[in-house]
């Protein structure tokens, strides 16, 4: 389990750290400026067409990878964090307030935190709210824990009730991710990190390949499945 890069991904320890390596010199805390372009707490406009919405800073595991580390999680001997003032569901309201008068947004990253921190009565209600906005057309809830804690992407496609498509992206390793994803009812699944991988180790042809592996293990895992179309993956192959 020490040794399971899942396990180094998700729940780093101290043990880990390399302390021969030093921070890169431009790292800061928000190292993508988040907070500096909030136009309401907690919500990032950068771009024209697209927000991030901070619904809640925290997270269920404190992955070793946080770019928002400066606002997920407590305060720590040597940081003091930064803070949401505003009360939960005021400030989830005024998120919705500045959506509704911004026709040129349509696409709304809901992040944190995590969202699988979030009681889901309190979610769907701001996706609901979110959906009935007309220039909305893009919602994509980014977690990571989802994928990291098992959850699986099921409840979200419940929950849209086919209002929209589900997408899985993150945690997409093996050609068995993307069986259970479009089982649990996503249309498809991005993939991120491999590609990156395969192209650090081999160039264009690492992507190329990383590619043909992975679709070769999607074609065992189906053919195990006993599914020989991708139409054909449904919610019956997975565990009651
Ligand atoms: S919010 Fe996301 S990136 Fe940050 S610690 Fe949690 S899982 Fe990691």
């Amino acid at each position: 389990m020490y040794a399971d890069p899942v396990r180094r991904y998700m729940l780093p320890v101290f043990s880990d750290r390399r302390t021969d390596w030093p921070s890169h010199p431009y790292a800061t805390r928000d190292s993508l400026h988040e907070h500096d372009m909030w136009v309401a707490e907690g919500l990032t406009h950068r771009y024209p067409t697209k927000v991030l919405a901070e619904l809640l800073p925290t997270c269920p595991q404190y992955c070793g990878h946080c770019t928002r580390m400066d606002l997920v999680g407590n305060d720590v001997p040597q940081v003091e964090k930064l803070k949401f003032h505003v009360p939960q569901k005021d400030r989830h309201g005024q998120i919705l307030d500045y959506l509704r008068r911004s026709p040129s947004v349509r696409d709304v990253v809901v992040s944190g935190g995590d969202v699988a921190n979030m009681p889901w009565p309190r979610l769907e209600d701001f996706l609901t709210r979110l959906l009935e906005i007309e220039n909305i057309r893009d919602i994509r809830l980014a977690t990571k824990a989802l994928i990291g804690h098992g959850l699986g992407a099921a409840g979200v496609v419940e929950a849209v009730d086919n209002r929209a498509e589900v997408y899985v992206d993150g945690g997409v390793r093996r050609g068995v991710d993307v069986v259970k994803a479009l089982a649990m009812g996503a249309r498809a699944v991005l993939i991120g990190r491999p590609q990156l991988w395969g192209l650090t180790l081999g160039g264009e042809d690492g992507v190329v390949k990383m590619l043909a592996m992975l679709r070769a293990e999607l074609e065992l895992a189906m053919a195990l499945c006993g599914a020989d179309a991708v139409a054909k993956i449904d919610r019956a192959l997975l565990a009651p």
